[in-house]
């Protein structure tokens, strides 16, 4: 694209009402039509920016996703069409499609593909500003990594249930002073169990749309040259509460190795990001293996063993809620978080009685391994002890049930703790094909 160096009267004309802002000016239209802006996701909170981005004039808008569209998406993707999402579309082009019909004068670039260490200083060196509109750590340190060593802000924003967050990074004010990065703030990654959890992934699309209008403005304003508001300050949003709170951040940190006085990471030599978060850029829901392979059973395994009416108790441990899009008959829930809320108790005090929820469980076994004739060991052999079984809905919240329950269950009788492995969506794919997934 050329560079301009004046408005033509359709700019003048479709950008009137911004350009009469004395903030902006003629002179700050011509360099948002220059500007090149780099969106990595265009999802929930990409698709808002970039339409903002599009609408305002921001001359090249490169978008990078690996991902298609889903019908799940819509709800917060709102670039995104039922029709797309039928066509399987890649979410870069159909953002791409819909923005070149909001604003033809824009030059979108669509770059289906994840972004790792051997592409993203390529990806990145034609771009102006950046806006990460991911959803992963690792891809957190990848973006902050490439913008600190290509020298360009990063506006980052990020939400999950009611809750949005926003900061600038690598911003160079006035007075030559330059904010953190990703890794001054989070130096280390947090343990990958922390981020992997089966029901985390809610998020109202409202709280995206905000936080994504959000980056565009900031970057927006780095462009015309105006210092943006969250350069070394955190925004907070609580969708649910309906307040929002700027938090103060630290500067940067002589120690980061990745800005700091004794850099490591270098242009050449970008570390394993995959290794050093334990988890790839592109877990949609990162599948744990924390259980030996006889800790678990197959949803198959599973109907086979229900057809033939075996004993055995099965506990669902998703959120109540959860129950209701769909469930397995007979099962009991004890939701993940009870679980853990037993296990720090256990930890603390060694007890775990004031639960009631665990005391009807051991009611439970003791009632069925009588039943069953377990307790003194008489029958079935292959089945010496009663099967407790455990569902969630991808199977990782299962897994550290499992691991929960061994440990802190303390039952006269003798049980064997299993986790259906990847859990109802497994189930609702492998054997029965009509119960709703999510
Ligand atoms: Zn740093």
């Amino acid at each position: 694209m050329q560079h301009e160096q004046k408005l033509d009267n359709d700019s003048v004309a479709r950008y009137s009402r911004q350009l009469i802002l004395p903030e902006i000016g003629v002179e700050g239209q011509i360099k948002l039509n220059n500007a090149k802006v780099l969106i990595v996701g265009a999802g929930g909170l990409g698709c808002p920016a970039a339409q903002y981005l599009a609408s305002a004039g921001v001359g090249t808008i490169g978008i990078v996703d690996y991902d298609e569209v889903e019908v799940s998406n819509l709800h917060r993707q709102i670039l995104h069409t039922e029709k797309r999402a039928a066509d399987r579309w890649s979410k870069a082009e159909s953002a791409a499609f819909a923005l070149n019909e909001l604003n033809s004068k824009c030059k979108i670039v669509p770059i289906i593909a994840q972004l790792d260490r051997n592409n993203a200083l390529d990806i990145f060196k034609d771009y102006d500003v950046v806006i990460d509109a991911t959803d992963n750590i690792t891809s957190r340190y990848l973006i902050s990594d490439t913008c600190v060593l290509t020298n360009k802000p990063l506006v980052s924003g990020g939400a999950l249930r009611w809750e949005g967050q926003l900061t600038v990074y690598n911003y160079t004010d006035d007075n030559g002073t330059t904010g953190p990065c990703y890794r001054c703030l989070h130096p280390i990654p947090p343990p990958p169990e922390s981020v992997t959890n089966c029901s985390d992934g809610g998020v109202i699309g409202v709280v995206p749309g905000i936080i994504g209008c959000m980056q565009a403005l900031e970057t927006l304003k780095i462009i015309v040259g105006i210092q943006p508001s969250y350069h070394r300050n955190l925004f907070v949003f609580n969708g649910l509460e309906g307040n929002c709170r700027t938090v103060k951040l630290r500067g940067r940190q002589p120690s980061c190795v990745c800005c700091g006085d004794n850099r490591s990471i270098k242009l050449d030599n970008l570390p394993d990001y995959t290794e050093f978060c334990g988890m790839g850029a592109n877990d949609k829901c990162k599948m744990l293996h924390i259980l030996n392979p006889d800790e678990r059973i197959t949803v198959k395994q599973y109907y086979e063993l229900t057809k033939k009416s075996k004993k055995h108790i099965l506990i669902d441990v998703r959120n109540p809620v959860e129950l209701g899009i769909c469930s397995l008959p007979e099962s009991i829930n004890i939701p993940i978080d009870k679980l853990k809320t037993l296990d720090a108790c256990m930890v603390k005090s060694g007890n775990s009685r004031t639960f009631p929820e665990i005391d009807k469980l051991c009611n439970l076994i003791t009632e069925y391994s009588v039943d069953n004739g377990t307790k003194t060991g008489d029958t079935d052999s292959d089945l010496p002890k009663l099967p407790v079984f455990v569902v969630c809905r991808m199977g990782n919240d299962s897994q550290k049930a499992v691991k929960i329950l061994q440990k802190c269950l303390k039952c006269d009788s003798p049980v064997i703790f299993k986790d259906l492995k990847g859990g109802l969506m497994a189930w609702a794919n492998q054997i029965d094909k009509s119960m709703a997934q999510y």
